[in-house]
C-alpha cells in the first residue's frame, strides 16, 4: 500500500509530519509520496514558489525512512487537480497496488467541489484523517456506498473505499506559522529545524517593508 498526502505545505510543518507518519505506520504502508501542489485550485496561490515549498518538503522528510517528496504537480501545466495526480501515480505504479489517498477533516468538507470528484475513487481510496470525537455531516449516497467498515478493506482492493481514520492532530497550522514570521516571532519547535533554516535562507514570510519616505 502506498499513501498520498497532497497539500500546499506553505511551510510544511509538525503537524502535517506526524500525522503521515502515523497513517503510515498505521496502515503499514511501503512508502508515503508527499506531493505539494503547484497550483491550488480552491485557494489563492501561494507566495512562495512550488520549487521552495518543495525544496522545504525535502528537507523537512530527508531522514525519514519511507517517506518521499513527489513532484508531479510542479510538472504539470494549469491548476493542480488531485484527480489528474493520482491518474498519473496509477500510469507509473500500476493497476494492483493499493493507493490511499489522505486528507483532512477540513479539506473532505470540501471535497464535493473538486474537479471530478468522483473519478478519485476510480484510482485511489480516500483516507479522511479526523481529530477524536469527530462526527461526520450525513454522506451523501455515493459515498455511503463506499464506505469500508475496517481497514483491512483497503489493502484487498486497489481503490474505491472511503474510510476515517482517527489521528493525533497537533493544533499547527502553516498560516500560524507565516503570521509569527511576519511579526519576527521564532517558530521553532512548530517545524523542523531544517525547514526554519530554508525560510531564513531565502527570506521567506517576512512583514512587508514600510517605508516611512525619509
Ligand atoms: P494553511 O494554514 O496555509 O491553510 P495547512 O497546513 O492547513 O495550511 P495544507 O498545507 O494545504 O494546509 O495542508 C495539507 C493537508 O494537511 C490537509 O489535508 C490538511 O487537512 C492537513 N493538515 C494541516 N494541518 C494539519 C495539522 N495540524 N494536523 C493534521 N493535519 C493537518
Amino acid at each position: 500500500m502506498i499513501g498520498i498526502y497532497g497539500g500546499t505545505f506553505n511551510p510544511v510543518h509538525y503537524g502535517h509530519l506526524r500525522t503521515a507518519l502515523e497513517v503510515k505506520e498505521l496502515f503499514e504502508l511501503e512508502q508515503l509520496r508527499l506531493i505539494p501542489c503547484r497550483l491550488p485550485p480552491h485557494r489563492d496561490e501561494p507566495e512562495v514558489p512550488a520549487e521552495i515549498r518543495l525544496q522545504m518538503l525535502e528537507a523537512a522528510v530527508a531522514d525519514t525512512p519511507g517517506f518521499s517528496v513527489d513532484r508531479r504537480e510542479l510538472d504539470r501545466a494549469g491548476p493542480s487537480y488531485m484527480v489528474e495526480t493520482l491518474q498519473s501515480l496509477r500510469e507509473e505504479l500500476g493497476r494492483e497496488v493499493s493507493l490511499l489517498l489522505f486528507i483532512g477533516a477540513d479539506a473532505f468538507a470540501g471535497l464535493a467541489g473538486w474537479y471530478q470528484w468522483q473519478h478519485l475513487f476510480d484510482y485511489a481510496h480516500v483516507v479522511v484523517m479526523t481529530r477524536p470525537g469527530f462526527s461526520g455531516q450525513a454522506l451523501p449516497e455515493f459515498l455511503q456506498q463506499r464506505c469500508a467498515r475496517t481497514g483491512e478493506q483497503l489493502r484487498r482492493q486497489a481503490a474505491g473505499y472511503l474510510y476515517f481514520q482517527e489521528v493525533t492532530a497537533l493544533a499547527i497550522s502553516a498560516t500560524e506559522i507565516r503570521q509569527l514570521l511576519a511579526v519576527g516571532h521564532n517558530p521553532q519547535f512548530l517545524l523542523p529545524d531544517s525547514v526554519i533554516a530554508l525560510i531564513r535562507r531565502y527570506q521567506l514570510y517576512q512583514a512587508p517593508i514600510h517605508y516611512t519616505g525619509n
